[in-house]
């Protein structure tokens, strides 16, 4: 399912992570080659990307929604 981001957090290794609006978070790294993300490294990319969709895999599996710190 299709969800905006909706803010953002780091987790305690300091990679960041999308907050979705349907409560979800999901991991947004840029570590090439295989996860091509870099607007996630500047604050400027990642307040662009704000309202962007993401395939959020856990509403597919009904998942609760994640704690946020
Ligand atoms: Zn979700």
């Amino acid at each position: 399912m299709q969800q905006p981001i909706s803010g953002y957090h780091t987790d305690e290794e300091g990679h960041w992570v999308a907050q979705l609006a349907c409560g979800h978070n999901q991991h947004v790294r840029h570590n090439p080659p295989w996860q091509e993300r870099p607007w996630v490294i500047t604050p400027e990319g990642r307040a662009s990307m704000l309202g962007s969709q993401l395939e959020c895999k856990k509403c597919d599996q009904s998942a609760p929604r994640d704690e946020r710190p």
